[in-house]
């Protein structure tokens, strides 16, 4: 892709003069992002993949439940019982360097097959690099994957040039694929630009992709003060909700707790109380609600708080429906026909209906909504026997349901009764 604007030209420009791999790096990746095999046959002869040493091993226990070392190279082996002589696997290093004012990110995919008895070969690609400005603008270089008929969307193609590529990528699930590429192990030695460094990033990611973690530290003084004043594990939390989304909810508050010192040894919880808080409408700037002694039994009680709040708001809810279904149904209050044997009755509130519902096993449950539908119940000697729905504006019989939907042996005279009284349910309409 050819740069879109000047931004993608500069760093387009500075790529130029990014140096090449050096060899200790790939080595590196060699000796650190495979996992090498332990091959053993069932007699438990082991080979060790990495060098190819051989020797008799203890038994089928020991190899599952204890560490293998090579004892010739000493590389950490996982140790396979198998028939199978060949192995191979693909894994990714990172390398975090610097080149003229970028902070840059060198993804390099290490490729190895194995032959039990022959010394493994390796291969490395370098597939993709993201290019980060001290302002936070980034964007990225990859090789192209293959997309059509792989599952996978590292499938890279490694002949392909190493270049700039659209970000938004223009999939159906709007998904930035570099942004799910595992970055694996990250090379010790960095190269950090000065906007970096100052941030006081000191190698550790706290659960988060490089790339986000050096976009938030570089552009927002916040995520700085929280490495520094010790309250990483916020910094965490709030990262992996969405740092935009959520920082502006809690910068508030934390600001009292650095100001008292007030540790918090559980992000989460804590979160998770101030949102209570803000429910609540409480002081969010008062140590008194921020920093309380007893986080968890402030939370706690918080919760039960919020749980009664719920359970009062459902309530409410439901009889703002009872009012509203009064209010649309209230005239057809009372009426009862019967022929003697059956007694038919308009079923007079929401709580009635979902009732019904439950009781005969049927949906009518979720009718107290229409509004051009009339509900009503059948008994026969006082036991239920059919439900009704009368349309209102056909006034006629939509449907009568028995117990899990079937009808009943008197599902037809139900149906006639109430289609006889129907004028009945008219006078009422029009009164
Ligand atoms: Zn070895």
């Amino acid at each position: 892709m050819k740069p879109k604007n000047k931004f993608q030209q500069r760093v387009v420009e500075a790529s130029k003069k990014l140096p090449k791999l050096t060899k200790e790096q790939i080595q590196w990746g060699y000796d650190n992002t495979i996992e090498h095999i332990g091959h053993r046959t069932e007699k438990g002869k082991m080979t060790c993949t990495k060098c190819g040493h051989s020797w008799q091993g203890a038994g089928y226990l020991v190899s599952i439940l204890t560490d293998c070392n090579c004892p010739e190279c000493n590389t950490k082996l996982k140790v396979e019982t198998t028939k199978k002589r060949v192995f191979s696997g693909s894994y990714y290093m990172t390398i975090i360097t610097s080149c003229e004012r970028y902070q840059v990110l060198r993804t390099i995919i290490v490729n190895y097959t194995a032959k039990v008895g022959e010394l493994p070969r390796y291969t490395h690609s370098e597939v993709m690099q993201r290019w980060i400005a001290p302002d936070g603008k980034y964007c990225t270089f990859a090789r192209l994957r293959q997309t059509l008929g792989t599952c996978y969307y590292d499938s890279w193609i490694v002949h392909t040039p190493l270049e700039l590529r659209s970000e938004n990528s223009s999939n159906k699930f709007c998904i930035n694929v570099y942004d799910k590429i595992g970055i694996g192990e990250v090379y010790p030695r960095q190269k950090l630009i000065p906007e970096l460094k100052r941030t006081g990033y000191k190698k550790e990611f706290y659960g988060q992709k490089p790339l986000n973690l050096f976009r938030t530290l570089m552009t927002d003084n916040r995520a700085e003060t929280l490495i520094k004043t010790g309250y990483a594990k916020l910094l965490e939390r709030i990262m992996d909700s969405g740092w935009k989304l959520h920082i502006d909810n809690y910068w508030a508050s934390i600001r009292i707790c650095i100001r008292n010192n007030y540790k918090i040894k559980d992000a989460t919880l804590w979160c998770d109380y101030i949102d209570l808080l803000r429910f609540f409408r409480k002081d969010l700037h008062n140590a008194k609600y921020v920093c309380p002694a007893d986080l968890k039994a402030e939370h706690d009680r918080y919760v039960i708080k919020k749980a009664k709040a719920d359970a009062q708001e459902e309530i409410e809810k439901q009889l703002e429906k009872e009012a509203e279904f009064r209010q649309v149904k209230e005239r057809f209050f009372g009426l009862v026909f019967t022929d003697g044997k059956i007694s038919v009755h308009v079923l007079e509130s929401v709580a009635e209906i979902i009732k019904e519902g439950k009781l005969m096993h049927h949906c009518v449950g979720s009718y107290h909504s229409k509004s051009n539908s009339l509900i009503l119940s059948a008994c026969v000697d006082g036991e239920k026997v059919e439900t009704i729905e009368v349309s209102l504006t056909k006034l006629q019989v939509v449907q009568s349901r028995g117990l899990c939907n079937k009808n009943t042996k008197y599902h037809d005279r139900i149906v006639n009764l109430v289609n006889n009284n129907i004028s009945l349910i008219e006078q009422r309409l029009t009164a």
